[in-house]
């Protein structure tokens, strides 16, 4: 089987497990991110496994990829039954789960299953779209949905406890598009930052320590550096952006879970976003420090 350079270690012992969830049933505009986790896997293979970012190499990671989840593509509520049950299992394990999409509505699926662990997970959102919708024509469960649907299990979890203060539990970054509902709610149930991570300082305090879902929309780059994704926003961040906002995350909180979705291949011109995408989840995983 295809594996992620170095990621090669037996799951009994390992402390990360990557594994592969190619679901694109709701993408809107153009398909094709089912083939990006093999595609990134095989493409690995071109990128170093040392980092001179962070002076650490993925040879010495203890991290198994486990491949990817076969998923009965046209039957959205069972592939995020799937994507929550094979999350609940790695996370049992004690392990830290690491996902690669497909479309970003398998976040839903995996945070559920990461509430369940850790109630007091905070999401961490790097996306160009609030992906806040109520639905989309007609749809409940979509990638333009996606962090609504993770508010409401947060909701849910709360109404359930009967908490009644607010607690701002969801971060959002790089932010330029969306509709102007989407806006008013982040207002005031999520933490908003348009465009960039220039308000990720501010949250660093109130994420310290706390256990955080890590979610990355890579259309939260600007097109130019990552052009292959279904919905690109042109006025994105940099890649060293991304780099430097993603060590902070790490730094400052203690991620149980990540998960990078929405590259794809098929609109890849040159493989230039898919070799981007490896860089970045090298990077993401040597973060991780283990
Ligand atoms: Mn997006
Ligand atoms: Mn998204």
């Amino acid at each position: 089987m295809n594996k992620f350079i170095s990621c090669q270690k037996p799951y009994s012992t390992a402390k990360i497990v990557l594994f592969g969830a190619g679901f694109d049933g709701t993408t809107s505009y153009r398909p094709g991110t089912r083939f990006a986790p093999d595609k990134i896997r095989s493409e690995s293979f071109g990128i170093e496994t040392y980092s001179p970012y962070l002076d650490r190499d993925l040879e010495d990671s203890n991290i198994c990829d486990i491949g990817d989840l076969e998923l009965p593509f046209g039957n959205t509520t069972r592939v995020l039954d799937m994507v929550e049950s094979k999350t609940a299992e790695i996370l049992a394990d004690n392990k830290i789960p690491v996902m690669l999409g497909g479309e970003h509505l398998i976040t839903l699926g995996a945070f559920k299953a990461v509430l369940k662990k850790y109630p007091e997970v905070c999401i961490v959102h790097f996306d160009a779209h609030t992906d806040l919708r109520e639905e989309y024509i007609g749809e409940k469960l979509s990638h333009s949905t996606v962090i609504k649907r993770c508010h409401d299990e947060i909701q849910k979890q709360a109404d359930n406890k009967k908490k009644t203060a607010k607690i701002i539990r969801i971060f959002q970054f790089g932010i330029r598009s969306g509709e102007k509902y989407e806006f008013e709610f982040a207002k005031a149930n999520t933490y908003l930052c348009k465009n960039d991570f220039s308000g990720l300082d501010k949250i660093l305090p109130i994420i310290k320590d706390k256990p955080v879902y890590f979610t990355v929309d890579l259309d939260v780059l600007d097109p130019s550096e990552f052009p292959g994704t279904g919905t690109p926003e042109a006025g994105g961040v940099r890649f060293l952006e991304l780099l430097n906002a993603t060590q902070k995350i790490f730094e400052n909180s203690r991620v149980v879970m990540a998960d990078i979705v929405e590259l794809n291949p098929m609109i890849d011109t040159g493989g230039i976003s898919t070799a981007l995408a490896c860089k970045y989840l090298r990077e993401l995983l040597l973060q991780m420090g283990v």
